[in-house]
């Protein structure tokens, strides 16, 4: 197996836009420098959102870009079983909680306790769950209520030990994945959730260099304490800067004007959208 894996994971909830184009191509070149190997990963977990057509879209829109990927790709919806095993020996560990909480119950805990530690993505989970008896949460399981099952971030450190990831922009980090609270892993009906999926399978597919948008920086530090308490090894990661519109604002898949699509209708040929994504002399 060659040295460096990289690979574009897309979710197809809408048509790819510049910003895609650019960390697909960021992915793609770190591969082709290194005579390495570039993957594809289609993250279709939410079937509330994800639809066929637009994976088939996207998987056009790349192609006309230049991108060429080894196959096969990786359809998450067909891989439950590998999410399911994974979720089982974190329970069998106990480092996972039932949290019956709905967004209601944290918000009105977190306004009664007047205060709520603030991570990258908003306030922290107050955990109120953490505690409740076995019993309780046999009882309430039993009786078929929602839940979700949350990472018990402090004893899964404790478990892991101190642990380090290396970014190739910024350097070596410390783990520090209590900034993101109890995070969810898996829920009643959905046995995974963006974190635990994407951890396992850039481990299945080999990725040795986890190439993604700088908004996902902090969710490494979570990526890396999973693999540790998973066995799985750790890779290297490079984090991009992202694309933004002429006012600064990050583009969207609701930015339509941008979309691969729009731009190739209008006349662009492939080049030319390579070089607005910041990679001119990719080709
Ligand atoms: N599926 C994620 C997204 O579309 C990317 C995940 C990753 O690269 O780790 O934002």
């Amino acid at each position: 197996m060659s040295a460096v894996t990289t690979r574009f994971a897309p979710s197809p909830t809408g048509h790819l836009h510049l910003g895609h184009a650019h960390s697909a191509l960021f992915g793609w070149q770190a591969a082709r420098r290194a005579q390495g190997r570039f993957l594809l990963r289609i993250e279709d977990i939410d079937p509330g959102r994800c639809r066929a057509d637009f994976e088939r879209d996207l998987l056009e829109d790349l192609a006309w870009l230049g991108l060429r990927w080894e196959t096969p790709v990786r359809r998450q919806s067909e891989h439950a079983d590998d999410y399911r095993a994974a979720l089982a020996r974190l329970e069998d560990a106990g480092l996972v909680y039932p949290c019956f909480c709905t967004r209601k119950d944290i918000a009105a805990e977190i306004a009664r306790a007047g205060h709520a530690p603030h991570g990258p993505d908003g306030p922290l989970y107050p955990g109120t769950c953490r505690t409740r008896s076995a019993a309780e949460r046999d009882r309430r399981r039993d009786a078929g209520d929602a839940f979700a099952l949350r990472l018990d971030v402090r004893r899964a450190m404790e478990r892991a030990g101190p642990l380090r990831w290396h970014d190739r922009g910024r350097g070596w980090q410390d783990a520090t994945p209590q900034i993101l609270g109890d995070v969810v892993l898996a829920r009643k009906d959905t046995p995974t959730s963006y974190h635990l999926s994407v951890t396992v399978d850039d481990a299945l597919q080999g990725v040795t260099l986890v190439t993604r948008g700088e908004d996902l920086f902090f969710a490494t530090h979570l990526h890396r304490l999973l693999q540790a308490l998973l066995g799985l090894p750790a890779p290297e990661w490079h984090h991009h800067g992202l694309l933004t519109d002429e006012r600064g604002v990050r583009l969207a898949k609701r930015d339509g004007a941008r979309s691969l699509r729009t731009l190739r209708a209008a006349g662009h040929t492939p080049a030319e959208v390579r070089a607005m994504a910041g990679f001119p002399d990719a080709g």
